[in-house]
């Protein structure tokens, strides 16, 4: 099998993200956020038969970080401002 490693840490950041943000934190937007994210990040796959490789990637270098953040935030930025759904 094998993963996308920005899959994984985007589902675990998006909602803190989403909250920072005081934005809408249903199911679309959720999703539209991660998708977001991960369109704009070039993929990271790997085979997830060895799970110890993950902690070995660049995700994990404070410039892989910073990239990874920076893509999230824009990404919830763009979905704040255009929810696909009518404003509550
Ligand atoms: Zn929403």
């Amino acid at each position: 099998m094998i993963v996308n490693l920005y899959e994984d840490a985007v589902r675990r950041r998006a909602k803190d993200v989403m909250q920072q943000l005081g934005m809408c934190e249903c199911e679309i937007c959720y999703d539209d956020v991660c998708a977001l994210t991960l369109n704009s990040l070039p993929p990271k796959y790997v085979s997830s038969t060895g799970g110890e490789v993950f902690s070995q990637l660049s995700i994990n270098t404070e410039q892989g970080q910073a990239e990874f953040m920076t893509a999230l935030y824009s990404s919830a930025k763009k979905v704040h401002d255009r929810p696909r759904h009518k404003a509550k």
